[in-house]
């Protein structure tokens, strides 16, 4: 495989399972030391990759930015599109959710806890047990709002440091 020298090499950030793409881009500019703005540059989508981190989807990102995104990323536009809201799926941004149980699995925020009708978890593909406990939508300690999914550095309350995957035993199953 041929390398060009002049073009920026990056380090490459597997997505996980169902994981956002705000979560994805949070990673991916960490293990890159990128903050969102020198992201947008090198992408070309400037104030969009922030846009995307706030997971504010309107307008819905077209193929053309997904592919931009992609060429710096190294991820295909195709992966990076299950990281969105499918078609025809109303997403809401706020309140970020959380399913502890499943953060302890895998961590990362999953863009279906953000559906708009979305109450409880009813867990992933590759799961062995679905967890069907109601998402959480703030700190189970302190009732702080959970930070943007690309701020989830240490998957911990940005105010107590709970960690999240404690707040699974304050989870409700009913
Ligand atoms: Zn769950
Ligand atoms: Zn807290």
């Amino acid at each position: 495989m041929e390398i060009a020298a002049d073009e920026p090499r990056f380090f490459e950030v597997e997505p996980l399972d169902g994981e956002s793409l705000s979560h994805f881009l949070g990673r991916f500019r960490r293990e890159n030391y990128l903050t969102s703005t020198q992201l947008g540059k090198l992408t070309g989508l400037g104030a969009v990759i922030l846009r995307w981190e706030k997971l504010y989807f309107n307008p819905f990102p077209t193929r053309q930015e997904l592919e931009a995104l992609s060429s710096v990323v190294g991820i295909n536009a195709d992966r990076l599109m299950e990281m969105l809201p499918s078609q025809g799926m109303t997403m809401k941004p706020r309140p970020i959710r959380l399913c502890a149980a499943c953060y302890a699995e895998s961590p990362c925020h999953r863009v279906e806890w953000q559906l708009k009708d979305k109450i409880r978890c009813d867990g992933y593909a590759g799961q062995r047990h679905r967890h069907n406990l109601r998402l959480l939508i703030k700190c189970t300690n302190c009732e702080t709002p959970f930070p943007i999914p690309a701020d989830w550095v240490q998957g911990e309350c940005s105010h107590c440091f709970l960690p999240f995957p404690t707040m699974a035993k304050r989870q409700k199953r009913d």
